[in-house]
């Protein structure tokens, strides 16, 4: 994924340095065209963010920030629909509009083709293709089941799939037919309490089964995975947010980002990681070298560096604006942890045993 993300980095600088470059006003229009094909939470998330950045980025290479598209496809009439975030729909909407360059919708459409210059599409009932010249498309249209899921078809019965092709567990995420191989996150489906494809769930039933497994090996019965789902965060732009704690609180803006960023650092796997991606994140917070968004009235080429005096009084200004959330980001992480006794109840008798059935 890493990987991926610095490759699309690199494309897009490059798409921006050649429509700087060139004299040929269809070659830029197409440079400076990003295609995003899937409007669920991610190719949301991916819109909002580059309608922000690839302005600041461009504006140090040219004054034609205006020039820039960020066109948001999707196969059905509306955003986020039939996701968690699917209430979330005006919020991200009103980004949208409100992004340096707003973003532009194709919706109720059908990518056909992806061409390295080019996409083709065609709206729903309609039989014309339609053509969007651009260099960069990118595809946020959902996940595929891993391979190695596809190849147990042998082993797991159609009856025991979901119609993804996505294996059944009990509610103690015990494989069905295969008590003793356990389950969960994006390659299996819980009976009778279907969970959407989220960290958050992942890392509920995660430490489920490490649970599970312990109680196994001593002879005890293992506990169903209660997972309560504790709000959604979505980023909608650069330091621009929308977090909903627990169906209950709904922030928005930078108060938002701050807490999506926040709680993302505390899922992190060691102290060490933890450590090191919050200093990188103070230190982007604080110095913006990363990005620095501005109004379009204020982008002009050149323009980012400030004096010394300007960087130091901005420094000082920033440091004492973070500390302050910081405080109560710490008490917002300790809010969103489900307490394990929460986690942990007890399932009925007769789920799983160590013993393996026939399938
Ligand atoms: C672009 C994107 C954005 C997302 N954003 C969010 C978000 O904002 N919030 C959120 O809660 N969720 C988000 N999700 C969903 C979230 O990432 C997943 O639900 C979560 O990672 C599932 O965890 P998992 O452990 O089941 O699978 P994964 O995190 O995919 O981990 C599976 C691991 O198994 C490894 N593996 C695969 N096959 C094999 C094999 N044959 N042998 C050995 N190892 C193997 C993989 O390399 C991988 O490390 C996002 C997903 C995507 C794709």
């Amino acid at each position: 994924m890493r990987k991926e993300a610095i490759a699309l980095e690199r494309h897009l600088r490059d798409c921006l340095l050649r429509a700087s470059q060139t004299s040929n006003e269809s070659e830029r229009r197409s440079l400076l065209t990003v295609a995003i094909v899937g409007a669920g939470p991610t190719g949301v998330e991916m819109a909002a963010t580059l309608a922000d950045l690839l302005p600041y980025w461009y504006a140090k290479l040219s004054s034609k920030i205006d020039e820039i598209r960020i066109v948001l496809i999707n196969h059905g009439k509306d955003i986020l629909a039939g996701d968690v975030n699917a209430h979330l729909q005006d919020i991200a909407l009103h980004a949208f509009k409100t992004r340096i360059v707003p973003i532009e919708l194709l919706l109720g459409v059908s990518v056909k083709a992806v061409h390295g210059d080019r996409i083709e599409y065609q709206p729903a009932g309609g039989t014309t293709i339609a053509t969007l010249k651009t260099q960069t498309t990118i595809w946020t249209a959902g996940t595929a089941v891993n391979p190695l899921i596809e190849h147990l078809s042998s082993q797991i019965p159609a009856e025991h799939r979901d119609r993804r092709g996505l294996p059944f567990v009990t509610p103690s995420l015990q494989l069905l037919g295969f008590p003793d191989v356990f389950a969960a996150g994006d390659c299996a489906t819980a009976q009778g309490q279907r969970q959407p494809a989220l960290a958050q769930v992942a890392y509920q039933q995660g430490a489920i089964i490490a649970h599970n497994l312990i109680a196994l090996t001593r002879g005890a019965a293992p506990l169903s995975a209660q997972v309560k789902l504790r709000g959604t965060l979505m980023k909608l732009g650069l330091g621009n947010g929308v977090a909903n704690l627990f169906d209950k609180v709904q922030i928005t803006g930078k108060p938002a980002d701050l807490i999506r960023n926040a709680t993302y650092l505390e899922m992190l796997p060691t102290p060490l990681h933890d450590f090191k991606a919050t200093t990188e994140w103070l230190k982007e917070e604080l110095f913006h070298h990363y990005h620095k968004p501005k109004p379009v009235s204020q982008l002009t080429p050149q323009a980012i560096p400030l004096s010394p005096a300007e960087r130091q009084q901005r420094t000082l200004v920033k440091a004492l604006a973070i500390l302050a959330p910081l405080a109560f980001l710490i008490a917002a992480y300790n809010g969103l942890q489900t307490p394990p006794a929460e986690r942990l109840k007890p399932s009925s008798p007769t789920a799983g045993s160590l013993t393996k059935s026939p399938p």
